[in-house]
């Protein structure tokens, strides 16, 4: 799960890391009565949307005067905002972070990930921070420092100084990086996140070290341990089809291709991926029923796969263990049937009553494909959809 800047900042000052002062902005109007009541003579004014690149993409701008950043705000707010982590559409902006202007001397980066290999949280850190850390990580990567903090002690104050130092951070300075480190790797351990990252980390003028941005993603499988974090959700952020599968308890990933793909287990899911792309075809979705899918389920697997236009065949590769081929032959009839199904539909099933589920689709009279093996289903929808 994603949070906002401003929501993530909150969190981090919990921890003592340092900020600038902020308000969560809904309308122009507030935006101004905020940079009031914050004082000052600089403001940035900030689009609040799940992803990064807002500088680059006219999201960041800094107002010297209240004229200026009503001006702003108002570009800002509602603007379709297109970075290199949007996608090509954009995406609209509803809300706005107004902070105090910093005065910036030096633009860092630090971030935090879980490393598999080591199995420990990695703190990556480097001098060259602001909107192109993409570019070091690929063009030089010596510039990035990595620590895989050892969980039982956590990261230690040697650790975290020699860092500061290394990424430039002034001798004076020390002390407040260490602070803002340690605060870094609490919040990440103590919320289970999947990624935490300030870019940039500043020095100011006079050698303080702020975190002027900060990006937070958790670990889905932990937010039932944190409701206040659930609560920070924002559901214009992210995907509608996402949103109503995981209603279902479905596990759904909108794709880019045109072959919808309904498929019980995470591997076998990729696997049928896999194979749709080995055909010439693009898949239209990720999409895992699970072992206990209902016809209920099912259907409304269907109506969301089938609310994406791109959609021209699906294909179901349906592997019957615990799940029953005939369970699934009937909610996919079933299925078929409630959303007028218009667009060529390939079955595969395998397994326990397998026979069974066979008949029930030939039985139903619907133009159904059927299929023996994956490749088999996969070329047959592939031959399909392109027939079309
Ligand atoms: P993004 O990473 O999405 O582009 P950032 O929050 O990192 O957004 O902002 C982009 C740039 O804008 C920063 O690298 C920094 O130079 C500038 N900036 C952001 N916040 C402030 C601020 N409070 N004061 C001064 N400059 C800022
Ligand atoms: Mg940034």
């Amino acid at each position: 799960m994603k949070i906002h800047e401003y929501q993530g900042k909150e969190i981090l000052r919990k921890y003592g890391v340092a900020t600038p002062r902020g308000q969560a902005c809904f309308s122009v109007d507030e935006a101004v009565a905020a940079a009031g009541s914050l004082g000052g003579k600089v403001w940035v004014v900030k689009a609040q949307i799940h992803a990064g690149g807002r500088g680059k993409g006219g999201g960041v701008k800094v107002a010297k005067s209240l004229d200026e950043l009503r001006q702003y705000a108002g570009q800002i707010l509602g603007m379709q905002l297109k970075t290199h982590q949007t996608g090509p559409e954009g995406q609209k902006v509803r809300r706005l972070l107004v902070e105090e202007g910093a005065d910036i001397k030096q633009e860092l980066y630090v971030g935090m990930v879980v490393d598999r290999v080591t199995q420990r949280v990695c703190l990556m850190a480097s001098s060259e921070g602001g909107m192109d850390i993409e570019e070091v990580a690929a063009h030089t990567p010596e510039k990035i420092h990595k620590v895989f903090v050892d969980p039982a002690t956590g990261l230690k104050d040697a650790e975290a100084d020699d860092v500061a130092l290394k990424i430039g951070v002034p001798q004076a300075s020390v002390p407040q990086a260490r602070v803002i480190l340690q605060g870094l790797y609490q919040a990440f351990w103590e919320t289970d996140a999947s990624l935490a990252e300030i870019n940039p980390l500043i020095v100011t003028g006079d050698g303080r070290v702020v975190a002027l941005d900060c990006k937070i993603n958790f670990d889905s499988n932990a937010l039932f341990r944190h409701p206040d974090i659930v609560a920070m959700r924002d559901l214009d952020e992210e995907d509608p089809a996402e949103i109503e599968a995981s209603k279902f308890d479905l596990s759904y990933i909108s794709l880019d291709g045109n072959i919808g793909c309904l498929v019980n287990g995470a591997g076998l899911a990729m696997a049928t991926m896999d194979t749709i792309k080995l055909f010439g075809a693009e898949p239209a979705n990720f999409l895992d029923v699970g072992g206990g899918a209902t016809t209920e389920k099912v259907t409304e697997a269907f109506k969301i796969m089938l609310k994406n236009p791109k959609v021209k065949g699906i294909m179901v590769n349906i592997f019957g263990g615990i799940m029953k081929c005939d369970t699934i032959a009937e909610g996919v009839v079933a299925a078929a049937r409630e959303v007028d199904l218009a667009v060529p539909l390939v079955v595969r099933m395998r397994g326990t009553n397998e026979d069974l589920g066979k008949r029930i689709l030939k039985d139903s009279g619907l133009p159904i494909i059927s299929a023996d093996t994956m490749a088999q289903a996969a070329e047959k929808i592939v031959a399909a959809v392109s027939a079309n």
